[in-house]
């Protein structure tokens, strides 16, 4: 195995949804199928415990258990699984980051979801359709040349478009709104989407099947430890022992850490995203807007697909404000005018795990045998491959994957921390 990338797995073929197996349950009524994973029933004890059912957790879970063969893991999920920010984004994949080390670690994400359909043997509807970020100023062209040059040395790709080829690529853009006219664009081609809800499927239908016990309804209020050593989860169903703890649990990380008594340098923040009624097709990339907070894409069943900022208040309520949707809906009409003929189906939040420096937390917490996956912000779903593997790697070897080195928590107490975003300890500005 080289450093940065999983072997190829022993293919088990379950044929479950292979050409054949579709056409004699087409024959015979679909009376076939059985459920993608098994309902687990909670052990007393694991080797390995993992606090959440989201994207993070279950590729946790499928990578321990199909690349660093541990299988005695149970994920504890305290709903349905993907039900929390897996099923709730907006799909977007890309390794567009500023810092060589975030572009390093969510490239080698993309190049994971590239291969993840074979992996998993399930469609999640990989779609590599680019991602587009236009530009308005001088000094905005300036910073996306030095990030579309710090990733091409990445090994990333990126291309810069001028206003004629952005208007043949999206012809209803506006160049020439009066407030921000587009002075040009940049794109990543191998950026896109993919079907979030297949994710959190396909890895629980993987990890399942390699043995790992996934439980539902079954919510973590405590952590028990015994001379300085985590020994396990207090859940609605009862204590269940671990020799190793992995809170994955996005916007609840600091709330999961405390009853360990750690105070995490993370702030919870909502994050809204809307979709309108279906259109034909409009848009076949992700455009994302330069001159404020907005991005958009057309789903496969035609539904526009858009979001902006998170609200600057802190929060645990998966809804958003009222004056981000207007910003929203005022930037997306400032790019794209003919969406102000559009009618809104629907509008939900999740909860962001906003760190300091915009920079994830994948690492050992101060406590033994407790360890975590957390602090996306507001990008946690393209990582969630490399996340998922990085963190497998840290739990079976003991020490960080060397692309997440620069994750761990002590970085804010020693000053070592990585300022994605250049604006400082401000989450309610990233
Ligand atoms: C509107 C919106 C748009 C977004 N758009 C994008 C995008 O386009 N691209 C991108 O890369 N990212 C995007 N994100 C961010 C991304 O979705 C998250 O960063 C990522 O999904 C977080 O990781 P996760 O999937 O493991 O989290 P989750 O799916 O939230 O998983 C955490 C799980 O932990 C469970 N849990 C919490 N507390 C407990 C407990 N006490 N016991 C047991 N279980 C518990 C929760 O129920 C939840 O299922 C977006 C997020 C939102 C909300």
């Amino acid at each position: 195995m080289s450093d940065t990338s999983p072997a190829p797995r022993r293919f088990r073929s379950s044929g479950r949804y292979s050409a054949l197996r579709l056409l004699r349950e087409a024959l015979t009524g679909h009376r076939g199928w059985t459920p993608a994973w098994r309902k687990a029933e909670p052990r007393k004890q694991y080797q390995v415990v993992i606090v959440g059912g989201g994207g993070h957790g279950l590729a946790t879970a499928y990578y321990l258990a199909n690349h660093f063969g541990i299988t005695d893991v149970a994920v504890l999920e305290k709903g349905p699984i993907g039900l929390g920010n897996v099923g709730r984004n907006t799909t977007i994949i890309r390794s567009t980051y500023y810092t060589p080390e975030n572009i390093r670690f969510y490239d080698f994400s993309l190049k994971l979801w590239e291969g993840l359909e074979k992996e998993l043997n399930f469609n999640a509807m990989v779609s590599q359709r680019g991602v587009v970020y236009t530009y308005h100023t001088d000094g905005q062209r300036d910073v996306m040349t030095g990030r579309a040059n710090d990733m091409r040395l990445a090994g990333a790709d990126c291309i810069e478009l001028d206003r004629a080829a952005l208007k043949t690529l999206i012809p209803p853009i506006s160049l020439d709104n009066h407030r921000f006219p587009i002075m040009g664009a940049f794109m990543q081609p191998r950026g896109g989407t993919v079907r979030h809800d297949a994710v959190a499927w396909g890895y629980a239908r993987g990890a399942s099947e390699a043995g790992v016990d996934i439980i539902e309804h079954c919510e973590v209020t405590g952590l028990r430890q015994a001379g300085g050593r985590v020994t396990g989860v207090e859940t609605t169903r009862g204590f269940i022992g671990a020799g190793t703890v992995c809170l994955a649990v996005a916007g609840h990380s600091s709330h999961l850490a405390a009853m360990a008594g750690i105070r995490l340098p993370i702030e919870s923040h909502a994050l809204q995203a809307f979709v309108s009624e279906s259109i034909k097709p409009f848009l076949d990339v992700v455009l994302m807007f330069g001159a404020g907070h907005f991005y958009i894409s057309q789903s496969d069943k035609g539904g526009m697909v858009f979001g902006g900022s998170t609200d600057a208040h802190n929060t645990y309520a998966q809804r958003g404000t009222q004056w981000i949707a207007q910003e929203v809906a005022s930037e997306g009409v400032a790019l794209l005018p003919e969406l102000a003929n559009l009618r809104i189906l629907r509008q939900w939040g999740g909860i962001m795990d906003m760190t300091m420096d915009g920079t994830p937390i994948i690492g050992r917490l101060p406590l033994d045998g407790l360890v975590m996956n957390g602090g996306w912000c507001y990008g946690g779903f393209k990582a969630i491959p490399a996340g998922g593997y990085t963190t497998a790697h840290l739990i079976a070897r003991g020490e960080s994957h060397p692309l997440t080195t620069h994750m761990d928590v002590d970085r804010f107490a020693e000053g070592r921390t990585f300022d994605e975003p250049g604006i400082g300890p401000f989450p309610w500005m990233h």
